[in-house]
């Protein structure tokens, strides 16, 4: 058997802890470490308060610790450079290059990244002032799509029913300056009609593997109604995703894109999240590039990943993806997000969790820590997204009502949550 590798995850929320998870089911895993890591992942790794973003920090601490191996999860370190920091100190890393990961810090970036290597994706301009906003607006019709470029934490985009309504989303950006540098470039571009389908690629910048596919659910409400927010639940596989339109993707959009990475020379090692709009004739385009796992569908992908999650890991950073024994999930999962009162709009204050026993003593379940804390002995729930309850089954039926069950037994003050995950699949709006 292969040598054992040291790890560390890189990141604190429910993401991680599925990752630290996985890790720590992983036969090729030493000693397991996180920065910051939470409580939830605290259990299984060993925690340091380190900063995500200082690369020499965390190099220092990867040499002091003998770590091979480290696995950034969110976009910020990856777009601080946090994986070059760490490669020219020895350790390999599960994550692209600054430089990669501009494919989601700058959408000016991906958007001229995808017009060089005709990958399809709305047709769009590039604004930095009200006239060239006007202009750009001037070609497009109802609704209007207005977005940062650069890293808004999920609120640079805007998808506004009327004229007025995009010209004051660009004004609040370019005059107002609301999202500071992120929002002094905008991507102003056409509206697709269809139905959006997320897709996380492993690759290693030459080979690539599909996990799953999974539906996330963005809004706060049940029937999908509410603000957006980070996403209140997924599941995987996406069964309505026929091989036909696999087929399709794999070659129209997946293949052109890792084929690109090769030809501009950028060192992406890790996962290409491909966010794309599928029109009601089949066409996919792309509607972003992510340069991480999302979040939540890591909290339904990694339960279902069969195999050695390390070991991938770190193949795709030694650049020898093509080498590792890729299988076939079996089983299905699905999860729900427990989050605070007040999210997505406002931070509430801690509360204490009751019940994560007996909601993990239920079959098949796991409960991801987000957004929790621990004082004197007791989880609290800080605020955002607290909580992932994932459960696997061999139905996603299964997995639903074990899921909603480990719901059921878990409570903390002004806990808010959906009811029915899963309804585009269970048709029922509710459980
Ligand atoms: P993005 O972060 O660019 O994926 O945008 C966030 C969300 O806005 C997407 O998940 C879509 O729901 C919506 N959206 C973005 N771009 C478009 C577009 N060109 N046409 C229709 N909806 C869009």
């Amino acid at each position: 058997m292969d040598k054992k590798l040291n790890v560390l995850v890189i990141g604190g929320g429910g993401r991680e802890h599925a990752l630290v998870s996985a890790c720590a089911r992983s036969p090729r895993c030493g000693k397991l470490y996180a920065v910051p890591g939470n409580p939830g992942i605290a259990q299984e790794a060993e925690c340091h308060a380190l900063s995500v973003t200082d690369g020499a920090a965390l190099a220092a601490f990867c040499q002091d610790r003998q770590i091979d191996l480290a696995i950034v999860g969110p976009e910020g370190p990856l777009a601080a450079g946090v994986a070059d920091a760490l490669r020219a100190r020895g350790v390999a890393v599960f994550g692209p290059s600054g430089a990669g990961a501009q494919l989601e810090a700058s959408k000016e970036f991906s958007k001229n990244f995808m017009a060089r290597h005709r990958i399809p994706t709305a047709d769009f301009y590039v604004c930095r002032t009200m006239d060239e906003a006007e202009e750009a607006l001037s070609h497009f019709s109802s609704p209007y799509i207005v977005k940062a470029s650069g890293l808004a934490a999920g609120k640079g985009v805007f998808v506004e029913p009327t004229l007025d309504g995009a010209r004051e989303a660009a004004r609040q950006m370019l005059v107002s300056k609301k999202l500071g540098a992120a929002g002094e470039t905008l991507v102003i571009e056409e509206a697709l009609p269809g139905r959006e389908l997320s897709l996380m690629v492993v690759t290693d910048g030459t080979t690539y593997r599909l996990l799953s596919t999974s539906q996330d659910h963005k809004r706060l409400l049940d029937g999908d109604r509410g603000p957006n927010t980070g996403g209140m639940g997924a599941y995987a596989p996406a069964p309505w995703v026929t091989g036909e339109l696999m087929d399709r993707v794999r070659r129209e959009i997946i293949e052109p894109s890792v084929a690109a990475l090769g030809k501009e020379k950028l060192d992406y090692r890790g996962v290409l999240y491909v966010g794309l709009m599928i029109a009601p004739d089949g066409t996919p385009k792309v509607l972003e590039y992510n340069v991480r796992l999302g979040d939540p569908e890591t909290e339904v992908l990694l339960p279902l990943f069969e195999g050695d999650w390390v070991d991938l890991c770190w193949r795709v950073a030694q650049g020898e993806l093509a080498s590792f024994p890729w299988r076939k999930e079996k089983k299905n999962a699905l999860c729900v997000i427990l989050a605070s009162a007040g999210y997505p709009a406002a931070a509430s204050a801690a509360a204490e969790i009751h019940g994560l026993d007996a909601a993990g003593a239920v079959a098949g379940v796991t409960v991801f820590h987000a957004g929790t804390s621990a004082q004197d002995g007791k989880i609290m729930a800080t605020g955002g997204r607290v909580l992932c309850v994932t459960a696997t089954g061999e139905t996603l039926q299964q997995a639903r009502e074990r899921a909603y069950e480990a719901v059921g037994k878990i409570r903390f003050q002004g806990m808010q949550y959906r009811n029915d995950i899963g309804h585009q699949v269970f048709e029922k709006k509710s459980v």
